[in-house]
C-alpha cells in the first residue's frame, strides 16, 4: 500500500476536515436510505440515481454546495461498492460513519500533473479546494495514479494513499500448478511443502497491546487518558496491519512469478467471520471455537492475498471446492476424518502417508479435486475443522526468509515495489 504522511497547513487542514464531514454526511444519507427500505417499496436507488439526488441536495444546501462534488460523489460510490460487497456476502452491511472515527474521502480523475516531486524527500499532491499539500516521500510514488484517498487516523495524523492496480505479472510458462491452503497453524501452506506465516506483532508488542487494552477497559469514558490509550492501541494495530500488507504483496508477487496456475480454496471468508457471531434470531454455534479460528483467518490476511493474486495473475487463479481437502489423503485419495491426527499432523488411516496437515490440504487443492465423501457424511466441511488454533509466534517474514533460503529472491532487488490497493 502506498501510504504517505500528509503535512497540511492549518488552513488546508480545515479544508480537509470539511471534505471529511461532507463525505461522512453523504455516506450516512445512503445508509439511512437503505435502512428505511421496506419490502414492496420498489428498488433502492443506485449510483446514478443517487448522484442526481445529490445534485438536488447541493442545490438546497449551501453547506454541501460549498464542498467538492468529487468528494461527495465518491462517498456515494464507496457506499455503492460496500453494498455490492454486502450482497456478495463478503462483507458486513455498511454502517454509520462517526465523526472522529471514520474520517476520510476519496479523490478520483487524478491527472498526471496532480502529484509532483519537490525533492528527494518531499512531494505534493493537489487536493480540490485545499491546494497543493506536501507529503513525505517515504517510498517512490506509483507512476500511474488514478485516484487517492485522504484519511485522518485516530492519532490525529493525515495520510494519503494512492491507488494503482498492480500490473499483471506474465506467467512463467512452465506449466506448474500450485495449491495453497489457508491454514491456521501456519498462515498458508503450499503444495510444494512450503509453509508460510504472516507477520504478527513481536511478543513484547503483543504483551504491550494486552496491557493497553486492559487500561482502556478501566479508563473513564471521555477522559484524556482514554483518548491517549486509544491512540497507542491504534498505532500498534496499524503497525501489524502494515507488516501484513507488505507480506501479502511479496507472497502474491512470488507466486505469480513462479507458477502458471494458482489454485485456492473457494471460501467466503466474510461469511465465516460473520457466522461466528450469529444473528439475533439464530445465535452462532460454537462461537468460542469459531472466534478463535476466525482470529487466525483475519490475522493471516487471506482475502488480501487472494485478491492480489487475481490482479497479478489474471485468469491464472482457480478456486476449487474446499470440501474434504483437510480429510483426504493426497497420496491415495482415502477420505477419513481420523486421518487428521492433530492440527498440524496428517496420517492416512488407509495407506499410512504422513504429512504436515496444511500441506496435505494444499496438495489436494492443487489437484483441484471435487472430492466426495465416503462413509456418508454428505455435509460440507464443518466450519470449525481446526477447533482451537495454536497461534504460533510467526517468523517476521515467512516468505522472504523462505525465498531467500531457496535463493529465488535477493533481498535487494527481487521484490517488486509495493503497489497500492485498487479503489483505495
Ligand atoms: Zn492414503
Amino acid at each position: 500500500m502506498s501510504r504517505y504522511r500528509l503535512a497540511p497547513s492549518p488552513a488546508q487542514e480545515a479544508a480537509l476536515r470539511e471534505h471529511c464531514a461532507h463525505a461522512r454526511f453523504v455516506w450516512n444519507l445512503c445508509v439511512e436510505q437503505e435502512a428505511e427500505w421496506r419490502p414492496g417499496r420498489g428498488k433502492m436507488p443506485r449510483f446514478t440515481e443517487r448522484c442526481r439526488q445529490l445534485s438536488e441536495a447541493r442545490a438546497d444546501s449551501p453547506w454541501l454546495a460549498r464542498g467538492s462534488v468529487i468528494v461527495q460523489q465518491q462517498a456515494v460510490r464507496d457506499h455503492d461498492k460496500a453494498m455490492a460487497a454486502f450482497f456478495a456476502r463478503t462483507h458486513r452491511r455498511p454502517s454509520w460513519r462517526k465523526a472522529g472515527r471514520d474520517e476520510g474521502f476519496r479523490i478520483v480523475a487524478v491527472k498526471s500533473g496532480d502529484v509532483r516531486r519537490l525533492n528527494r524527500r518531499a512531494a505534493e499532491v493537489r487536493v480540490p479546494k485545499a491546494g497543493w499539500i506536501r507529503f513525505r516521500q517515504s517510498r517512490p510514488v506509483p507512476g500511474d495514479v488514478k485516484s487517492f484517498r485522504v484519511t485522518l487516523d485516530q492519532a490525529g495524523r493525515w495520510h494519503v494513499a494512492f491507488a494503482a492496480i498492480p500490473e499483471a505479472i506474465p506467467a512463467p510458462g512452465n506449466g506448474e500448478v500450485i495449491g495453497i491452503d489457508r491454514g491456521v497453524v501456519v498462515s498458508a501452506a503450499l503444495s510444494t511443502g512450503e509453509t508460510l506465516s504472516a507477520p504478527r506483532l513481536s511478543h513484547g508488542r503483543q504483551a504491550r497491546l494486552v496491557r493497553l487494552q486492559r487500561k482502556l477497559a478501566h479508563a473513564r469514558k471521555g477522559s484524556n487518558r482514554r483518548g491517549k490509550v486509544k491512540r497507542l492501541i491504534a498505532k500498534l494495530k496499524a503497525r501489524e496491519a502494515d507488516a501484513r500488507k507488505d507480506w501479502c504483496e511479496k507472497l502474491s508477487t512470488d507466486l505469480a512469478r513462479r507458477f502458471d496456475v494458482i489454485r485456492v480454496e473457494d471460501l467466503k471468508i466474510g461469511n465465516m467471520i460473520r457466522s461466528a457471531h450469529g444473528t439475533v434470531e439464530q445465535p452462532g454455534k460454537n462461537v468460542r471455537q469459531k472466534a478463535g479460528l476466525n482470529r487466525g483467518i483475519a490475522a493471516s490476511g487471506w482475502g488480501q492475498v487472494v485478491s492480489r493474486l487475481e490482479q497479478k495473475a489474471p485468469g491464472r487463479v482457480e478456486k476449487v471446492s474446499p470440501a474434504y481437502t483437510s480429510q483426504r489423503c493426497s497420496a491415495c485419495g482415502h477420505v477419513d476424518r481420523q486421518s487428521r491426527e492433530s492440527q498440524a499432523r496428517f496420517r492416512c488411516t488407509a495407506c499410512g502417508f504422513a504429512c504436515h496437515a496444511d500441506v496435505n490440504a494444499a496438495i489436494n487443492i492443487a489437484a483441484g479435486h471435487a472430492v466426495t465423501a465416503r462413509g456418508g457424511f454428505g455435509l460440507p466441511r464443518p466450519l470449525n475443522r481446526e477447533p482451537q488454533p495454536v497461534l504460533l509466534p510467526a517468523a517476521r517474514n515467512g516468505l522472504e526468509s523462505l525465498a531467500f533460503r531457496r535463493g529465488t529472491m535477493s533481498r535487494s532487488d527481487g521484490i517488486l515495489p509495493v503497489p497500492g490497493r485498487p479503489g483505495e
